[in-house]
């Protein structure tokens, strides 16, 4: 459908929380996305408690578990050998936000009669989704509501809402029904890639139905996948006099109706507690005991509590994920938005990821991509630890599915990580853009090495990253080659890059770079296990069937790595045939027509130099001490020419390179693009959920861009700027056990140690401008120069 585009600042700029202080169908199904709530597991769209009667394009409801998912067949007019052969999506499940109210025959629909002071608000630091509002009904019956919702950020399986109302100018017999609804499907594909999947009809099959008091249950199971799930939810309703209470059923929607009568000026209350259970985490048979154990403790705890707990968590993490940016209302609010959206998405059990889009929406099928590894990581590693090592965790639970689809590809040992995936199958249906990836394995061999080097975590680099970094490095053996006569150049042939307006290229240079590190990580890593932890060495070793020389081939591979420099232009090409091709008309090309890939074959643009994100221009970020300043420049300037951004990952890396050679206005043009990309919905498709790459990509404009931090060879430094409008701006950083606080203001910058854990009592040691910083706890802060003499 098309989405009408947001004006630009919608809500009011509040630096901690977005406010709707107006009801508009036209954003409605943007704000569906903007107002939802989630835990890493449950995500609930941010649809509104009664049912809604608009237009159906208006509307995509939705609720959401991360990693549970249905499997389906991808069928191919032409197949092909080695073809991804089933999909796997996140499943929409059972609908447990919808309260109806009825004031005699008149049911509330805020479509019909007046509604007034309406507001709704989701508050970053309380993570309480509040909504209230006048509805003065077709006969004029004004009432009063004011809904609560949260979904626990410290219980997995559990999600409140609260419901009040009040009378205003009537007595009258009021009804509150409370639903479950299951007879929910998923969105079908269209004509945009991006979104839907192939299925048709629903997904979930009923089991059973368990409904008593205010209690209901549904039992479901999914045809492919195997999974079952328990969705429950209990709801008691307070107010003056007597409630009584009936139960309905139709179509696996269970409905609890309280009817009770309420006098002018009274008030009443209903308190809704929902959970999920699925047979991803527990053995079927305790689900539906699970489920009810978990909302009677949540009842017992009511409603009060939960949100205390949700105040707290969300207090620790904002005291280590807060960036502050004083001098710019809304970029302030874009970043906090986006790290808020950022915990709500992120699995931490390590059986799950982060999706493309969290658990906000079906766009991208609840997949994950690199986006984790290469934007999303780096922000959790700094700010929550403990969560990056879930992410990585998870990659080691698709070791097993890695391996097999190396075998399908022709690759005799070796894993190859599925380029868009749920529970580790490839579900790429379009190889070219998809598994051609390979860049993936690198992707994230580089994660785990800045992991452990950042953190110094060697234990999970002995227990899981050294399987996969070694496994996954025998991969570039396989498709690389020596070309005849050359043995002095290694080529990596027919892999796409990051880029995906370019596909299925020889010595993509980002692959190529990213493959030549990758092989050298794998050796250090390999050598140096076996001379610290000879038993984890000899454990992977015999896991992978490791033999004695393919180290030294892994060595010899990125010591002949081809990596060119073009003659002519002076650049780095994108690969070998990108400067052949004839530059995209941008000038023909009017705005409407982008993204281009909604408008043009693959092959069209297929055969221009036209980038839909950064390519290059990453490489020049996540292998920067490989480049000169004047290289980075050169490469900006020509591939800037040549990008779209139609990618929302693309901006936040130009932004900061843009930054480290020196161009501060297109620093800060394109960090704005990033920084508000969901609030004020400049892709057209938030709609169809949040952007988390973009998301985290805005946190590492700021440290990576702005403050310039690195970590090179496991060295950390800072080359901070100031951007002019800004006044000063402060993050915080986990770095091996300490806990960092960089201020960085016109007249200095103040890096702060803040304490930490058990190595506290260590120095960290930094650079500032290329100026060596050491802190400790006998002298835990410095100020020095912005500007360094
Ligand atoms: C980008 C990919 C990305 C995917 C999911 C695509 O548009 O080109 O790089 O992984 O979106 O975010």
């Amino acid at each position: 459908m098309q989405q009408k585009h947001r004006r630009l600042h919608t809500f009011p700029l509040d630096p901690w929380m977005i406010r709707e202080t107006g009801f508009d169908i036209d954003s409605h199904f943007l704000d569906e996305s903007l107002f939802a709530l989630g835990n890493g597991y449950i995500g609930l769209r941010g649809t509104h408690e009664e049912s809604y009667s608009g237009p159906q394009d208006s509307t995509r409801d939705g609720c959401y578990l991360n990693g549970f998912y249905e499997n389906e067949e991808i069928h191919y007019p032409e197949a092909a050998y080695g073809l991804a052969k089933q999909n796997e999506f996140m499943l929409n499940v059972p609908n447990g936000k919808g309260i109806d109210c009825w004031i005699e025959d008149e049911k509330l629909d805020l479509l019909q009669g007046e509604l007034r002071a309406y507001e709704r608000t989701l508050d970053f630091r309380t993570g309480i989704l509040t909504r209230q509002f006048e509805w003065i009904s077709p006969q004029g019956r004004h009432l009063a509501v004011r809904s609560r919702r949260i979904v626990c950020l410290a219980r997995k399986h559990v999600y409140a809402l609260q419901y009040e109302i009040e009378a205003i100018n009537f007595s009258g017999h009021i009804r509150l029904s409370a639903s479950l609804d299951g007879a929910v499907r998923n969105l079908e594909a269209g004509d945009d890639p991006r979104v839907g999947s192939a299925v048709t009809g629903p997904s979930l099959h009923l089991l059973d139905i368990e409904q008593h008091g205010g209690y209901s249950a549904l039992t479901q199971r999914t045809a492919n996948s195997g999974f079952s799930l328990v969705s429950a939810v209990d709801a008691e309703v307070k107010a003056g006099g007597v409630v009584t209470l009936a139960q309905s059923v139709h179509d696996q929607r269970i409905e609890t109706h309280f009817d009770f009568a309420l006098a002018q000026g009274d008030k009443a209350s209903l308190l809704k507690f929902g959970c999920y259970f699925s047979s991803r985490d527990y053995p079927a048979p305790t689900l539906a005991m699970r489920a009810k154990e978990a909302l009677k403790q949540a009842m017992a705890d009511g409603y009060d509590l939960l949100c205390a707990e949700q105040q707290e968590y969300l207090g620790n993490y904002w005291q280590r994920a807060d960036v502050e940016i004083a001098g710019d209302d809304a970029l302030q609010q874009g970043m906090r938005f986006n790290q808020f959206h950022l915990l709500q998405s992120v699995g931490r059990d390590g059986k799950t990821n982060i999706a493309a889009k969290g658990l906000t929406g079906e766009g991208y099928e609840g997949h994950y991509f690199w986006d984790t590894e290469i934007y999303i990581l780096p922000f959790f590693l700094y700010t929550k630890p403990d969560i990056a090592r879930k992410l990585l965790e998870y990659r080691y639970t698709g070791l097993a599915k890695a391996r097999e689809r190396a075998r399908q590809m022709a690759h005799a040992r070796g894993a190859l990580y599925p380029w868009r995936t749920i529970a580790g199958e490839e579900c790429s249906a379009y190889f070219p853009a998809g598994t051609a990836q390979y860049h993936i394995n690198a992707d994230i061999a580089y994660s785990i090495k800045q992991y452990v080097e950042v953190t110094g975590d060697r234990d999970y680099l002995a227990q899981y990253g050294a399987e996969i970094v070694l496994d996954t490095a025998r991969i570039w053996i396989g498709i690389g080659c020596y070309p005849p006569g050359q043995p002095e150049r290694f080529c990596i042939n027919e892999v796409t890059g990051p880029d995906e307006y370019t596909a299925l290229v020889n010595n993509n240079y980002y692959t190529n770079i990213m493959a030549q590190m990758h092989l050298r990580y794998a050796a250090d890593v390999a050598e140096r296990l076996m001379y610290d932890d000879p038993a984890a060495f000899a454990r992977v070793a015999a896991a992978i069937e490791l033999e004695p020389h393919e180290i030294a081939e892994w060595r010899r591979a990125a010591d002949a790595m081809f990596l060119p420099t073009d003659e002519r232009t002076g650049i780095h090409p994108q690969d070998d045939s990108f400067l052949s091709k004839k530059v995209w008309d941008f000038a023909a090309t009017p705005k409407t027509k982008y993204p281009l890939l909604l408008h043009f074959h693959p092959l069209v643009i297929y055969r221009h130099q036209v980038c839909k994100q950064a390519d290059i221009v990453l490489a020049l970020l996540l292998q920067g001490d490989r480049f000169t300043l004047e290289e980075k420049r050169h490469d900006f300037d020509y591939y800037e020419k040549v990008t779209t951004h139609d990618s929302s990952l693309s901006s936040c890396i130009f932004s900061i390179i843009a930054s480290e050679v020196g161009y501060h206005d297109k620093a800060y043009a394109y960090f704005m693009e990033t920084a508000r990309l969901d609030l004020d919905d400049t892709h057209g498709n938030t709609c169809h959920g949040v952007h988390t790459a973009a998301m985290a990509g805005t946190w590492l404009g700021v440290a990576c861009g702005f403050a310039g931090m690195r970590v090179y060879q496991g060295a950390l430094r800072f080359a901070p700027t100031l951007p002019a409008r800004w006044s000063h701006y402060q993050f915080r950083i986990h770095v091996r056990g300490h806990l960092l606080q960089i201020r960085i203001a016109a007249d200095g910058v103040e890096y702060r140690l803040l304490g930490g854990n058990a190595v506290a009592d260590t120095a960290l040691v930094f650079h500032h401008h290329g100026q060596a910083v050491q802190l400790s706890a006998v002298s835990p802060s410095q100020t020095l120069p912005l500007v360094p003499a």
